[in-house]
């Protein structure tokens, strides 16, 4: 048995990053996984082949996170396919940065929509048949709380909406026994943000660790908190930063 046997877990953005090693590391604990993506059908195919080789079910649903009823429908098809989502994942995302002085409504939408609307919608949807345990863990940032660039507004408006949110759940969930918490990451090597990218030596530099993380450190504390050992950790928010924050 490993931690997560027989549990269903649904992870949107699941095709790179953070949310592919989060998918993957589920899988390998024993849970069933379903993912979401936008445009990598490929990836999330092989994706569905990777899981499916640790004996486990997969599943890969097209659905573009702008579009809150695509995010529900998804849902609701992991549902049907799994029975029910025991852990919830909130990953899918997308950074833009610009100053309030060359920003338009329409980015301030597009951030919304998919930064924060798709999550209340997919939360909203999973929770009507949530079971008893069950975890919500929604990825944040750093920047909810902490600006050290400019041009961030949006994302960081959109990150500090996500978390606030999914504290919020913990209290109306908690009766049910259902955990909901925020994994805020500082920054971690995906195609989002490489280390060997435009901001690589500058955010490395601050953080206390001298180097970027991995999506895998993110995935592992992802598991851990879906794991009935983190029971009594709700409406937390748990930086993974490399001490960039201290
Ligand atoms: P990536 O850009 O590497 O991957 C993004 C994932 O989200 C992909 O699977 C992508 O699918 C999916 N996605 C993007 N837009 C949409 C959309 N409109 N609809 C559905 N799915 C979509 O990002 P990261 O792994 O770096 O980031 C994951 C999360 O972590 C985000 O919420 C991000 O804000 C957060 N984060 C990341 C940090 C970092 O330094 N990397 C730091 C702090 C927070 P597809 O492949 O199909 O496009």
């Amino acid at each position: 048995m490993t931690e997560l046997t027989g549990k269903n877990a649904f992870v949107s953005g699941g095709t790179r990053g953070i949310g592919a090693a989060i998918a993957k590391k589920m899988a390998e604990e024993g849970a069933n996984v379903a993912l979401t993506y936008h445009k990598s059908q490929d990836e999330a195919l092989a994706m569905v082949q990777e899981i499916e080789a640790k004996g486990v079910k997969g599943l890969a649903i097209q659905a573009d996170a702008m579009q809150a009823e695509n995010v529900v429908q998804a849902i609701q098809k992991a549902v049907s396919e799994f029975g029910a989502i025991d852990i919830l994942i909130n990953n899918a995302g997308i950074a833009e940065l610009k100053s309030i002085t060359e920003s338009t409504l329409e980015d301030y939408e597009r951030i919304e929509n998919v930064n924060v609307k798709a999550v209340f919608a997919a939360t909203m949807e999973a929770v009507k048949s949530m079971p008893e345990g069950g975890r919500i863990i929604t990825i944040g940032s750093i920047n909810a709380d902490f600006m050290p660039f400019p041009g961030g507004s949006l994302y960081a408006m959109s990150k500090a909406a996500v978390k606030m949110m999914t504290q919020s759940w913990a209290r109306d969930l908690g009766d049910r026994q259902i955990t909901a918490n925020v994994i805020q990451p500082g920054p971690i090597d995906t195609d989002m943000n490489p280390a060997d990218g435009a901001f690589g030596e500058t955010l490395t530099a601050m953080t206390a660790i001298k180097r970027y993380g991995k999506p895998e450190e993110v995935a592992e504390l992802a598991v851990f908190l879906s794991s009935p050992k983190a029971s009594n950790i709700t409406g937390s928010v748990i930086n993974i930063d490399g001490g960039m924050t201290v």
